[in-house]
């Protein structure tokens, strides 16, 4: 049996599934995301030379990017007018470190983020901690963060646990601050 005689079985299951992978949705924030992320791309990727899109989806995970099509897709839960400027840049930048750094084999395994990612996100992304805190909490309830598989999952029923507001990064950052002394929060 040739290979390719099996793929009748899946078309039906492809059908279905192809609209929830390729419908985008309309830029909800306040940011021309595409502007910005030329702009990242020319100031802190001087080794890539090509551009790239930018595109909000319901995919599974909260961004990822497409080398060969050159588009950086993320979750429509980042749509939003008070999802910080910061977090986008910190999501390209990310992004685009993938294009640079490849994958690596440690001690037998295969890993998307090795060390050499982490330190030039650090180079490249002043904005890293303060958006990945932003993420973590504002995000606390509708995703799964697997440092096994390196990703960040987005819950299927997001929505149901995510408020209007959303709370700008200083205020988690203060929060922080305060706890840290030993202040109460509360
Ligand atoms: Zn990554």
């Amino acid at each position: 049996m040739k290979r390719y005689d099996n793929f009748g079985k899946y078309e039906v299951a492809i059908r279905k599934i192809l609209p929830k992978v390729c419908q985008t949705y309309l830029n909800n924030t306040p940011y021309d995301l595409q502007s910005i992320l030329h702009s990242i791309r020319i100031e802190r990727f001087p080794e890539i030379p090509d551009s790239f899109e930018v595109s909000f989806v319901r995919g599974s995970t909260l961004a990822f990017i497409n080398k060969p099509y050159r588009i950086i897709y993320l979750h429509d839960l980042l749509n939003h007018p008070q999802t910080p400027l910061d977090v986008f840049k910190f999501i390209f930048t990310h992004e685009l470190v993938h294009m640079i750094v490849p994958h690596e084999n440690i001690d037998g395994k295969e890993v998307s983020h090795p060390p050499k990612f982490w330190d030039l996100m650090k180079e490249r992304s002043p904005e890293k901690d303060g958006s990945w805190v932003w993420i973590s909490l504002t995000f606390m309830w509708c995703v799964k963060i697997d440092y096994k598989k390196e990703c960040v999952f987005v819950k299927k029923n997001w929505k149901k646990f995510m408020t209007d507001d959303r709370q700008p990064i200083s205020f988690f950052l203060d929060m922080i601050d305060k706890c840290s002394h030993g202040e109460s929060i509360l």
